[in-house]
């Protein structure tokens, strides 16, 4: 086995979050919504009573989850 046959690592690959107005997706980090032009990070009424802040926590729980994973599998250590 070749040490230089790691996978390539999906880094660029765009992180999609909810938007909390209008609970589209937009790009993390995106302040101002382009659906709906408001604050995408601002908690809005429909995003806390229909359950999504739960939802999100929950997606990102899984990234990092995945994230550390391909850490793990990058450094060739198993547990
Ligand atoms: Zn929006």
């Amino acid at each position: 086995m070749s040490a230089g046959a790691l996978p390539p690592r999906a880094k660029a690959a765009p992180v999609l979050v909810l938007c909390r107005q209008c609970i589209r997706y937009v790009f993390e980090g995106t302040v101002v919504c382009p659906h709906c032009s408001g604050n995408a990070r601002e908690i809005g009424e429909r995003y806390r009573d229909e359950g999504y802040l739960g939802i999100e926590t929950i997606q990102r729980i899984d990234r990092l989850r995945d994230a550390a994973d391909e850490d793990r599998a990058a450094r060739g250590t198993k547990t």
